[in-house]
């Protein structure tokens, strides 16, 4: 049976379920039981990886993929490593991935480029997260990544989500923007604000340009805020202009 990105919803056919159990050890939210030696899943958990559709091995040949319906169409893109975001055209969970700014400079001098990751593998989130911060990041005034999945979701300049949307969960979702560093407090502020409130892990991703002299100036902002920090350079070989 064909399984496109984006379409697909697992269904497990427990005639011909073994129990053999390799689809609820690889299930990366634990969605999946064994009730009666037969593996059930829970719909509600589910993010629709399709991870134990393409990786279990399933020897019974039971786990059947159906065509997803919006709005819970909306899980896939968040939660498959191969799906393609069908608003961005974005591959690979949909990310657009900060460590290439020698190539795209969209992070110029004065700026940081920050990144939200609300959820992980083993935890998820439903997408009502992203207003915890969108919402009063929006009031700050921070210039989102258009090319962003989670600025896709955004209902209007305010950074409220569609509503139909909101109870949707995924694996995770990023929130990705820019803003000058004169707003940089004011941003991690805000996110030590909302780890009071929310409900399910995340991390915070920062880029900056090296100073001339060597130094990253936003990393004395962070530790300012009581941010542990963990400094990666990145080189992506092959992606040089020509
Ligand atoms: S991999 Fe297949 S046979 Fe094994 S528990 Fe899952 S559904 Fe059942
Ligand atoms: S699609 Fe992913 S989240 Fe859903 S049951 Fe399968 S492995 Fe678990």
């Amino acid at each position: 049976m064909c399984i496109k990105n984006g379409v697909s919803k697992l269904e497990i056919d427990i005639e011909k379920c073994t129990g053999c159990g390799q689809c609820v050890m690889l299930c990366p939210v634990q969605a999946i039981k064994l009730i009666d030696n037969k593996a059930h899943i829970d719909k509600d958990l589910c993010v629709e990886c399709s991870i134990c559709y393409r990786n279990a091995g399933c020897p019974g040949k039971a786990i059947k993929p159906k065509r997803l319906k919006w709005p819970r169409l909306v899980r896939n893109p968040f939660s498959d490593v191969i799906a393609t975001h069908k608003l961005t055209g974005v591959p690979g969970r949909g990310t657009e991935e900060m460590k290439t700014n020698d190539i795209t400079s969209r992070f110029g001098e004065n700026e940081i480029g920050i990144s939200i990751e609300i959820g992980r593998p083993g935890v998820g989130t439903r997408l009502r997260n992203i207003e915890l911060f969108s919402i009063e990041l929006s009031k700050i005034g921070v210039d989102y990544e258009e090319a962003s999945p989670v600025t896709a979701l955004f209902a209007d300049d305010h950074g409220y989500i569609k509503e139909e949307i909101k109870n949707e969960r995924v694996l995770s979702a990023i929130i990705e923007f820019k803003v000058p560093i004169n707003k940089a407090t004011q941003v991690f502020q805000l996110i030590k604000e909302v780890e009071k409130k929310i409900d399910t892990v995340f991390s915070v991703g920062v880029i900056s340009r090296v100073a001339e002299n060597g130094t990253i100036p936003i990393i004395n902002l962070l530790s300012e805020q009581g941010f542990s920090i963990r400094p990666n350079a990145k080189i992506n070989v092959g992606l040089g202009k020509p």
